[in-house]
């Protein structure tokens, strides 16, 4: 994934100034910063859900910059949302049947309407969302009300959703936000595996620790600007790193 010159204002005001990104496939990238400093701005616009004025965003040498949301997944990024919910009244596998159906079948509406789908292609989509549910350590709670688990596997399952897209770039707002240690030490794990499995992540976080140890490189984003980028080591000892985040 490579950004370049991306800029973004809310009412003139910039969220997002002259940004550049690049990531290496199968890297774990982590993008930090302090609240209000761009980092899901940033997410949007490269997932499509803001338009990119300025600027461009290439993926795997194809600029998709011009293209809504649902072209984009289907060219291979994957999104969680910052504070996703899970569908309430569906089960887990349900829930992660919705991310196939986003990119296969009816569409995202149809298939939190639970529309009617090919019968083959349904068969599909549920294997599919089997297979996310095993990938993320979810293989029991399959047929479980989704709202029943704990807060820790919710996580787990939206990342489920994302991997029945069959993304080769995940990206991830804030998936660790309200976790308990134990769950986030989970969550990191999983994320180990995903990367040992060749896929390319980028991880936005507020919480440094998290991210630190996981990431291969890591982008600190202040104001709008990318203030430092480096090995977790590097930045960790960056003094403008620990400015930002000593003035937030
Ligand atoms: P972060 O995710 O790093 O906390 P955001 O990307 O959400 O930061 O926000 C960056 C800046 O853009 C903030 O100043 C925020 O108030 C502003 N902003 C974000 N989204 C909107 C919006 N939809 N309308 C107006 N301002 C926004
Ligand atoms: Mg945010």
């Amino acid at each position: 994934m490579r950004v370049a010159g991306v800029s973004h204002t809310f009412g003139g005001v910039y969220a997002l100034r002259d940004v550049d990104v690049d990531v290496a496939p199968g890297e774990l990238r982590a993008v930090i910063g302090p609240n209000g400093a761009g980092k899901s701005t940033l997410f949007n616009l490269v997932g499509g859900q803001l338009a990119v004025r300025t600027g461009t965003v290439v993926l795997a040498g194809a600029r998709v910059d011009r293209l809504p949301a649902h072209r984009r997944a289907r060219l291979g990024i994957g999104v969680v949302f910052q504070g996703a919910r899970i569908f309430g009244g569906m089960t887990a596998l349900e829930n992660a049947m919705v991310g196939a159906h986003a990119v296969t079948g009816g569409g995202f509406t149809a298939a939190v309407f639970r529309l009617p789908t090919h019968r083959r292609e349904e068969r599909e989509i549920r294997r599919t969302a089997r297979e996310a549910l095993a990938r993320v350590g979810l293989a029991d709670w399959a047929d479980r009300p989704a709202e029943s688990l704990p807060l820790g596997q919710q996580r787990a399952l939206q990342v489920a959703r994302a991997l029945c897209g069959r993304p080769r770039l995940l990206l991830l707002d804030e998936p660790a936000a309200g976790l308990r240690a134990a769950e986030r030490d989970a969550l990191a794990r999983l994320f180990e595996e995903l990367k040992a499995g060749g896929l390319t992540m980028v991880v936005i976080e507020h919480d440094v620790a998290f991210v630190t140890r996981l990431a291969d490189r890591v982008t600190v984003l202040d104001l709008g600007r990318v203030i430092a980028e480096g090995t977790p080591a590097a930045i960790r000892a960056d003094p403008a790193v620990v400015a930002a985040y000593l003035g937030s």
